[in-house]
């Protein structure tokens, strides 16, 4: 088995726990011995501090900012796109119903043309020659 230098050693996350109340993020970390488990707690994406005996910002700190931040771009990306996806359906919808209140002024024309008279309304009488 090799050793991991200490700089790029992997966090390796347990869990992940956001706290709804105040958007806190909470991560719980195997140590890289992988017998004892740590807390590391960021706010507003920023590592606030970790459980784990090391020097801060330790490794779980700084990793784990990146990765909240890799997180948070995702998402708003994500969102973006459902936003671009919505507004594409919206756009679509429109010009369903453009289409069809054409077929309908379409077809009410066509009626319209069927129900005029041919003599254009005059009074009716035998023509004489
Ligand atoms: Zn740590």
């Amino acid at each position: 088995m090799t050793t991991t230098p200490l700089n790029t050693k992997q966090v390796q996350v347990i869990a992940r726990y956001e706290i709804k109340r105040n958007s806190h993020v909470v991560y719980l970390v195997r140590s890289s011995n992988g017998k004892d488990e740590y807390h590391t707690t960021l706010v507003n994406g920023r590592a606030t501090g970790c459980s784990c005996p090391a020097t801060k910002p330790c490794y779980h700190m700084r990793q784990l900012e990146q990765r909240e931040a890799e997180r948070s771009k995702a998402r708003a990306t994500e969102q973006a796109n459902k936003v671009r996806t919505q507004a594409a359906a919206h756009e679509a919808r429109l010009a369903e119903i453009e289409a069809w209140r054409r077929a309908d002024e379409a077809a009410k024309d066509a009626q319209r043309h069927e129900l005029a008279p041919l003599n254009g309304n005059r009074p009716f009488s035998i023509l004489k020659i």
